[in-house]
């Protein structure tokens, strides 16, 4: 790492016992689970018999309360009660965009915020989960950026906002539903507040739980986790993880992308598109997403994009372009409509899928690097965000 680069990673991950209280079940593999039953008194032999009941009252049928576990003897329900709680974010406001995008500001331990936000779309919808409570890069585009890191999530409080999200959609389907197509929440994308591969284990272990055929049983080809390039995870991503992933490029050259994605003084295009490489390969995906932030006479030239296709040769790839979504402060502009239409043929015709990103909720501020916790007042300065954009 150069000595300027502003990267941090001492982050401090609640314990899984809330402060003064009860294990929180929400979050726990089951594995974990199996271990915390076990140690409070579930006979092992029972073990994994109550691990599978109870995952399914959780995960499956979205109850909160041991008391409605009804398949379990009322004083196991009671002893269960006494130790343990099932908790999920507490959504402290919710807004609906005209486009039907829901932004939902959710409460997480210790009085911190984080924003979630639910995208409908004719034949799916996707929910953004967030990752952290802000972020410790500094993309210099991005409205998170802006917000000093406060925390990681732990396991429970990111798969809490998929189980909030549901009670809010109203969508806990009957066991044995036809899965995924007719869902309201069919896809995942990690690309809320935060850099999740900064926070490994708890989006792994999110994930997994999401991915379990016995819950919420998205499969891995619905979840998309974005990262702007944290080089030495990418391999674990696609061993552990094994999931789809977009990768946040936005530049074609180090020295615009040293100043868009300062985690590119850590790890220069070279080594990160080295690392994509065997992604596909090991986690079995088709294609690697590059997402492409489109900022007005910074990085859309036609120049930039013939340097794109070229650097990703040999990669599996489609190339999303995002339109630069404004935010208050914020040191760029949009790239004009015909430039970035122009930007995508150019992909397109040598052959990849170059989709341009409709901004969605863009009225309640829910689009993509806009989020950031209203309450998280610790804001940079504009010169600040400008000095560090090398403006
Ligand atoms: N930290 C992760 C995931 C969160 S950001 C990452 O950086 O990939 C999700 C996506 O939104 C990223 O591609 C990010 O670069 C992009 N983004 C951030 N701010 C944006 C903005 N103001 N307009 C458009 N896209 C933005
Ligand atoms: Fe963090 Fe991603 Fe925003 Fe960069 S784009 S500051 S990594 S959330």
């Amino acid at each position: 790492m150069t000595a300027t680069a502003p990267i941090t990673q001492d982050l401090v991950t609640l314990p899984r016992k809330l402060p003064d209280g009860p294990i929180n079940l929400v979050g726990l593999t089951r594995n974990a689970l199996r271990e915390v039953l076990i140690a409070h008194g579930t006979p092992e032999k029972q073990a994994k018999m109550r691990v599978g009941q109870i995952w399914q009252w959780i995960y499956e049928k979205g109850v909160r309360n041991f008391s409605d576990m009804t398949n379990l003897a009322k004083p196991y329900r009671a002893l269960l009660a006494e130790q343990f709680v099932i908790q999920v974010p507490e959504v402290v406001s919710k807004q609906v965009s005209l486009d039907g995008t829901r932004k939902y500001l959710m409460r997480i331990a210790g009085g911190h915020e984080v924003e979630t936000v639910y995208i409908p779309e004719e034949d799916r919808g996707t929910l953004c989960i967030s990752s952290q409570v802000g972020c410790t890069l500094t993309c210099s585009f991005c409205h998170t950026g802006t917000q000093k890191l406060v925390r990681n999530l732990t396991a429970g409080e990111i798969i809490g906002q998929v189980l909030v999200a549901r009670d809010d959609l109203g969508e806990w389907p009957e066991i044995g539903a036809p899965k995924n197509e007719t869902r309201l929440l069919s896809n995942i994308v990690l690309m809320g507040m935060g850099e999740p591969l900064y926070n490994f284990d708890n989006v792994r272990d999110a994930m997994k739980i999401a991915m379990d055929p016995e819950g919420i049983s998205l499969s891995r080809r619905r979840i998309t986790l974005s990262t702007s390039g944290v080089v030495p995870e990418i391999a674990k991503t696609a061993q552990e993880i094994g999931c789809q992933l977009a990768i946040s490029f936005h530049a074609t050259t180090d020295e615009v992308r040293d100043k868009l994605v300062p985690i590119n003084k850590r790890w220069n295009i070279a080594e990160l598109l080295d690392a994509l490489r065997t992604y596909p390969k090991v986690s079995n995906s088709e294609r690697i997403t590059f997402e492409y932030v489109m900022l007005k006479d910074v990085n859309d030239t036609n120049e930039d994009a013939r340097r794109l296709i070229k650097l990703i040769k040999g990669i599996p790839a489609k190339i999303n372009l995002i339109p630069f979504n404004e935010w208050p402060g914020s040191p760029y502009q949009r790239s004009d409509w015909d430039r970035i239409q122009a930007f995508a043929d150019i992909i397109y015709k040598a052959g990849y899928a170059s989709p341009i990103r409709t901004p969605r909720g863009e009225d309640i501020m829910a689009a993509c690097g806009q989020l950031k916790s209203a309450t998280e007042r610790e804001r940079k300065s504009r010169k600040q965000i400008q000095a560090e954009a090398g403006l």
